[in-house]
């Protein structure tokens, strides 16, 4: 037999089934129960809360014999009963002509559409009702949300329309006023993970709950996102499917790794944080994702304390900003990895004070009113872009410092000789970049500093660079004992 998708075949099959939409489907069972169902529905929520399912459900039901005899002898239904599935129109549905579904973000043309609404007005073939379910209706064309107003708005007998959309502010207020309008949430995690482990028993998958939350918290909400993971999930696994697994098939970071950055940030450790961080990249995870995962372990470990009564989140809150501005500075930039390791390096840097003694004495003191900042973006912005044709440049920002910017002259100081002299011979190259980059004139002057500390650890803010002067030698220290000569 085909392999059928678990959304397939995780799909309600009754209302009692629709997982986290409780307040829909009670309020469908009574107005079912009543007979007192509208012709038109709006379902509104984000992919995956069972928009089109429930649509399905009542079209369902809006023909099953079973319903309608409850309904005609004035039995209450059971969310189980509805619909029945064992009558010959349930059991038909599938195939019934008189079910009409279509996404209206797939490239129907407007001669399509309007063909399909315009069979509303003909009697259904075999059905009680004859039902429409469009996906995504804020994508229709003018014209065929015209067809839908005019529909709605002098419903041929036995019809019923269930527009589904993502995006609420998209759809016409004059559809929003004419529907029944439900409104689709989230699915917690704590619904979609004994779900996930459920559905698991039944298909003799042993499932670990550390698996399922990790799945449950990666769906953000959508049962259909979390189904998707679980099968991909579900393809790799040998009838077992553990938290290791999940992190493996899905290219996640395991909680243990990101773990290892925290503790050693809060502690203090750099050289820790180091090994950590080149392990994760190890893992051949983009700084992003690594980034991002971190943010969430961060939001985990915050709820973790909370629960247990604690109130002092700072040293937390301090990572968590960190990150999050990090993956500002990563979007778009040559050098993600970098601006990573240094967003974690400078964590690693006690806290900075006014008393601070100054750098070693050789190095040149970059001028307080000088926007360094503006500089180090012009000179990483030019060497990202250099990278684009010949990696190497890529790596230019980890061999020299921007120590001063005066007028359009860009001091970069080097470690090593080498370094500057080869820097030298691009010279021109890197000019003509820099003055595309800025938009200005710019020029490079060029200084050796063979006391400096690693260029790595400096271009770092002011304050981090002061703080981490003395670092040089324990992160990036290979990288730094290969450039000098
Ligand atoms: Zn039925």
């Amino acid at each position: 037999m085909a392999y059928e998708a678990l959304y397939t075949r995780g799909r309600p099959k009754t209302l009692s089934q629709l997982v986290g939409q409780e307040h829909i489907s009670n309020a469908l069972a009574r107005a079912i129960s009543s007979g007192r169902l509208s012709h038109a529905y709006l379902l509104v929520g984000t992919r995956g809360t069972g928009k089109t399912s429930t649509a399905r459900l009542l079209s369902k039901a809006m023909n099953c014999d079973a319903v309608h005899e409850a309904q005609n002898s004035g039995r209450e239904l059971d969310k189980r009963e509805i619909p029945c599935n064992k009558c010959d129109a349930c059991r038909n549905f599938d195939s019934s002509p008189d079910n009409v579904e279509f996404d209206a973000a797939s490239n129907r043309s407007v001669e399509d559409v309007t063909r399909l609404l315009s069979t509303a007005y003909l009697a259904p073939l075999r059905a009680r009702v004859k039902t429409f379910i469009i996906d995504e209706v804020h994508m229709l064309s003018f014209e065929a949300v015209n067809s839908i107003l005019k529909l709605i708005e002098e419903p041929p007998p036995n019809v019923a329309f269930f527009l589904a959309t993502t995006e609420i502010n998209k759809v016409p207020m004059t559809i929003r006023s004419r529907c029944q309008v439900l409104n689709f949430r989230l699915i917690p995690q704590q619904t979609i993970a004994p779900y996930l482990l459920k559905l698991a028993r039944r298909l003799n998958v042993a499932l670990h709950e550390d698996a399922a939350k990790k799945i449950a918290r990666l769906a953000e909400g959508s049962m259909r996102d979390a189904l998707t993971y679980l099968d991909q999930c579900y393809a790799m696994a040998d009838k077992e499917i553990s938290l290791d697994d999940v992190n493996e098939t899905l290219g996640l970071i395991s909680d243990e790794s990101l773990d290892e950055i925290i503790a050693a940030i809060m502690a203090r450790d750099r050289s820790a944080v180091a090994s950590a961080v080149t392990a994760a990249f190890q893992s051949g995870l983009a700084a992003n994702a690594i980034a991002e995962a971190l943010i969430t372990r961060l939001r985990d470990r915050e709820f973790e304390l909370l629960a247990r009564g604690e109130k002092n989140f700072a040293e937390l809150d301090r990572i968590i900003d960190a990150v999050r501005k990090s993956t500002g500075e990563m979007y778009g930039s040559g050098i993600p990895d970098i601006i990573l390791e240094m967003t974690l390096m400078k964590l690693v840097a006690p806290i900075p004070t006014l008393t601070l003694p100054p750098t070693t004495q050789a190095a040149p003191t970059p001028q307080p009113t000088v926007n360094l900042d503006a500089a180090k973006k012009i000179f990483y912005d030019t060497a990202s872009h250099l990278g684009e044709t010949d990696a190497s440049f890529n790596t230019i920002p980890n061999k020299a410092v921007v120590t001063n910017f005066s007028g359009d002259t860009l001091t970069l100081t080097f470690k090593s000789d080498a370094m500057a002299g080869l820097f030298q011979k691009n010279l021109s190259k890197f000019e003509q970049a820099a003055t595309q980059v800025a938009g200005r004139a710019i020029k490079f002057s060029v200084v050796v500093d063979k006391n400096m500390p690693a260029p790595v650890l400096q271009n770092l803010s002011e304050s981090a660079r002061n703080n981490l002067a003395g670092a040089m030698d324990i992160f990036h220290a290979n990288d730094a004992d290969k450039i000098n000569d």
